[in-house]
């Protein structure tokens, strides 16, 4: 999950660290919380989904998905420290 909700607020997480957005956003203010985050230097990008196996060929229709149907998240996020290169420490050069 990289998109928290709090109290009906949206709030961007970080996929590689425990970092979010500092700011929370409106579900309607989606757009903007993108825009912003991108503004502030995370990367913010579509997967590629792996597509789904169709199985109609051998059962003879959709395969059913038992329960809640999950959603893999279509998008993931990452924060300026995790895209940023590792620093180089103590390095005399
Ligand atoms: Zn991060």
């Amino acid at each position: 999950m990289t998109v928290a909700r709090h109290e009906g607020r949206l709030q961007l997480c970080c996929d590689g660290c425990p970092a979010s957005f500092p700011e929370t956003y409106e579900a309607e203010d989606f757009a903007t919380m993108i825009a912003d985050a991108r503004a502030a230097g995370w990367r913010i990008v579509k997967r590629q989904l792996p597509a789904e196996p169709d199985t109609r060929g051998l059962f003879g229709r959709a395969p059913r998905i038992a329960g809640p149907r999950r959603k893999p998240e279509p998008y993931s996020h990452t924060c300026p420290a995790c895209l940023a290169p590792a620093e180089p420490h103590g390095s005399l050069l």
